[in-house]
C-alpha cells in the first residue's frame, strides 16, 4: 500500500462526515426556504426515525465488516486483482470509469430490488416514507445496507476500481441521496438543465409516488441517463408534484413510521403490488389474454 493510499484511508471517515453534515445542513434549511411540498405527517417523529435508522445502520455496518469501501479498493490495488489493475489503462480514464460504472451497478442494484420480491421487502422501508424530504435519502433498512455493501464490494473487486474513485463516488452518492431526496422547488429552468445529465428532486420524486407504474421508474440517484438508456424514465408524476400522493400503498400511519416498527417492516404484512410478478401486464385492462393467441387483443 502506497502513502497516498494510507493517507486515503485515514482521511475517509473525517471527509464522509464532512460531506454529509455539510450538505445535509445546506439541504435542510432550503427546504426551510423554499419547500416543494406541504409534510403531511410529524416531522419530529420522522426525522428521530429516519435519523436513527442512520445512526443504527453506521454502527452495524462498522461492527460488522472487516473494512470499508476504500480500504478494500487499496488492498485490491495491493494484490493486482480486477480488470483496472491488469490492463494498462490511463489513471484518469479508470477513474472516470469507476465513477460511471459503479453509479450503473448503483441503478441496476435498485432496479433489482424493485423486480424481486424478497429483496422488495427490504427496500420498501425507503418507499414507505409518507414524506419525502432529505432525511429520505437516507432511510434504508440494515439488511439491504449490509446486501448494498457486498454488492459495493464485488463491483470494487471486479473494476480493480482506483481507492480514490471509490471515495469520490461514496461522497458523490452520499451528496446526491440527499439532493435529490430534498424537500426544496429549484427553479423549474434549472431542473430541466439539471435533469440531461444529473437526477433532480422533480425526478426522483416521482419515483416516491403511491402508483405503481410511477414508482417503477426513474431509479437513478446520480446519473439520469440510466433511466433515459433503459427506457424509465417519467418526467412528471401525474397527479403534480404536490397533488401525488408519497409512499406505498401498505404502512400508511404515524404508527408505521416509529423506528421499531421500521426495523421489522420486512417482515410484515404482504409483500405487495409492486414487484415485477405482480404487475398488471395489462390483462385488466383487457389489452391481452392467454386465450388471445394473435395478441391483437379482443
Ligand atoms: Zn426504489
Ligand atoms: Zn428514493
Amino acid at each position: 500500500m502506497n502513502d497516498f493510499q494510507s493517507q486515503l484511508m485515514e482521511l475517509e471517515q473525517p471527509i464522509r462526515l464532512g460531506f454529509f453534515f455539510g450538505v445535509f445542513t445546506i439541504m435542510a434549511l432550503a427546504e426551510l426556504v423554499r419547500p416543494r411540498r406541504k409534510l403531511t405527517i410529524s416531522k419530529g417523529l420522522r426525522w428521530f426515525s429516519n435519523l436513527g435508522i442512520v445512526v443504527f445502520n453506521t454502527v452495524l455496518a462498522r461492527a460488522i465488516l472487516p473494512m470499508a469501501p476504500v480500504a478494500f479498493a487499496a488492498l485490491m490495488a495491493d494484490r493486482g486483482w480486477g480488470i483496472f489493475n491488469v490492463i494498462d489503462i490511463s489513471p484518469t480514464l479508470a477513474f472516470v470509469a469507476t465513477v460511471v460504472l459503479m453509479d450503473f451497478a448503483i441503478w441496476l442494484q435498485h432496479v433489482m430490488v424493485h423486480a424481486v420480491p424478497v429483496l422488495w421487502r427490504l427496500h420498501r422501508l425507503h418507499h414507505a416514507d409518507l414524506d419525502y424530504d432529505v432525511t429520505t435519502g437516507a432511510r434504508f433498512h440494515p439488511i439491504e445496507i449490509l446486501l448494498s455493501l457486498g454488492i459495493k464490494f464485488a463491483v470494487i473487486a471486479l473494476l480493480g476500481a482506483p481507492a480514490a474513485a471509490v471515495l469520490v463516488f461514496e461522497v458523490i452518492l452520499n451528496a446526491m441521496a440527499m439532493f435529490n431526496h430534498a424537500n426544496f422547488k429549484l427553479p423549474l429552468g434549472l431542473d430541466a438543465v439539471l435533469r440531461t445529465l444529473l437526477v433532480t428532486p422533480d425526478m426522483h420524486r416521482v419515483h416516491h409516488s403511491v402508483i405503481p407504474f410511477e414508482t417503477n421508474s426513474n431509479f437513478g440517484f446520480n446519473l439520469s441517463i440510466w433511466d433515459r438508456l433503459f427506457g424509465t424514465y417519467i418526467a412528471q408524476p401525474e397527479g403534480g408534484h404536490e397533488g401525488m400522493t408519497i409512499g406505498i400503498d401498505l404502512f400508511r400511519t404515524a404508527h408505521d413510521e416509529r423506528l421499531d416498527q421500521m426495523l421489522i417492516q420486512p417482515f410484515r404484512g404482504n409483500v405487495g403490488d409492486y414487484t415485477i410478478n405482480r404487475r398488471d401486464w395489462g390483462q385488466k385492462a383487457g389489452k391481452f389474454s392467454p386465450e388471445d393467441k394473435d395478441g391483437n387483443g379482443p
